[in-house]
């Protein structure tokens, strides 16, 4: 069977990867793709806003399954779109999608249905919102409601933060229409935890818990990036605590999407706060596979990933095996320096030819130069995954398989994992 992907970062190399494996997989396609994509795919120059051209394109190439990777298309209707053409598709249509594409419609589904997450108040005008938010003590939360390429969440930690985070989404608007509405949300303290999980109406397959780094510098300092590392069990939280989240989190939510007409397929991924009395709630869903949790998680599946997305597609995810390998992941970002802000493209990448057996080197921001050579492209360059019988040795295979890779600028942060063998 011929695949399309749809994405170009290191969550779709991931995906990708792990298709290839796949005994029933022939030529994939990947638009637009990137450098270390080319590599296994096709990659053809669509966006992947472009849904016509898209499934334009699939049609031609008749290919069996179109594969979904980032949040925009999905809660654009992407989906919707190769449906209503009869191509065969991997992802939550638009009305289950908006469980990540609208924060008020997710809060407002969990008080309706039980199920843990923070206190919150929604408002859709600044002047009411201003007044609630001063009745609060700080910390506190201010949530844009759309989708903010991960940049619509503030933890405030004084009134003079939050206010300035409610005058820029309400105000001034710097996300535009996404932040025409705002959630205040209680603040929890904790540790977090990501729980993806293969989903298609009730039918809910857990993979295993992920852990990322969302803050650009070591010891979580700086500002929020999309992601400076993952690993991959989380041998410091117990397997308790981890079932609970399923039970009282992904089960029930995959229910209420159910009981509302908004039936959910694809990868439901929970986003979870544990609080210090081993209770986990609910910080976010998002409607796709994590980046870069998916690097993680995926190298850790022994079984066929794409059985597991037909079998979704077909409705019978309930009676397949999906089994896991005990082996640890960690996953080191190397991104360009000065991002999360403005960082330079073009740079050329050395060491990438030096792969371990235990080592993945999944491309994010990358491309070929004119002379084939491999160039930077993007604020997260590379994701390097280690792997090994425990974190300590799969993080120790990262760090070393990171070591051989340059270019001008890079950064990574030194202590990815580093909580998971302190708290052991
Ligand atoms: P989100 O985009 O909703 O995942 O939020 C981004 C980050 O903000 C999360 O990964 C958390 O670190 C933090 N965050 C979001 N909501 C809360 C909350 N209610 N309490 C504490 N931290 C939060």
């Amino acid at each position: 069977m011929d695949i399309l992907v749809v994405g170009g970062g290191g969550r779709e190399h991931a995906i990708i990867w792990s298709l290839a494996k796949s005994a029933k997989a022939d030529k994939i396609y990947c638009a637009p793709g990137n450098a270390g994509i080319a590599q296994l795919a096709e990659c053809v120059p669509i966006q992947v806003n472009e849904f016509e051209k898209l499934a334009d394109f699939a049609t031609e190439k008749k290919v069996g399954l179109v594969v979904i990777g980032p949040d925009d298309p999905l809660a654009d209707g992407i989906v919707d779109v190769f449906e209503n053409r009869q191509i065969p598709v991997y992802g939550p249509r638009k009305n289950a999608a908006l469980i990540e594409g609208s924060k008020t419609f997710m809060k407002d589904l969990l008080h309706k249905y039980n199920i843990p997450t923070a206190a919150y108040a929604k408002f859709d005008d600044y002047e009411s919102a201003l007044t609630y938010l001063q009745q609060q003590s700080t910390p506190i939360v201010i949530k844009a409601d759309g989708l903010a390429a991960g940049k619509g969440v503030t933890v405030a930690h004084d009134m003079d933060e939050a206010i300035d985070a409610l005058q820029s989404i309400m105000q001034d608007k710097v996300f535009g229409e996404a932040g025409s509405k705002v959630v205040i949300e209680e603040f929890l303290a904790g540790q977090e935890m990501s729980i993806l999980a293969f989903v298609d109406g009730e039918t809910v397959r857990p993979m295993p818990a992920a852990q990322d780094h969302k803050p650009a510098y070591d010891n979580d300092l700086g500002p929020n990036t999309g992601g400076m590392g993952t690993y991959s069990p989380l041998p410091h939280i117990k397997q308790s605590i981890i079932d609970q989240a399923i039970e009282t989190i992904i089960v029930p939510t995959a229910k209420a999407m159910v009981a509302e007409g908004r039936s959910f397929s694809g990868v439901l991924f929970a986003g979870l706060m544990i609080s210090p009395d081993g209770t986990p709630k609910t910080i976010e869903f998002n409607a796709r596979f994590g980046d870069p949790e998916t690097q993680v998680v995926l190298p850790r599946l022994e079984s066929d990933l794409l059985e597991i997305f037909l079998a979704t597609v077909n409705g019978t995810l309930a009676d397949i095996e999906i089994k896991w390998s005990e082996e640890a992941a960690v996953c080191v970002i190397l991104a360009s320096g000065g991002y999360p802000a403005a960082y330079a493209k073009g740079l050329p990448i050395s060491g990438l030819q030096h792969t371990d057996e235990q080592a993945l080197v999944f491309h994010a921001g990358t491309a070929q130069g004119q002379n084939s050579e491999v160039i930077t492209n993007g604020g997260r360059v590379l994701g390097v995954v280690g792997l090994g019988a425990d974190i300590a040795s799969a993080r120790t295979k990262a760090y070393e398989q990171a070591a051989k890779i340059t270019f001008e600028g890079k950064h990574q942060r030194s202590d990815i994992a580093a909580k998971a063998m302190l708290e052991v």
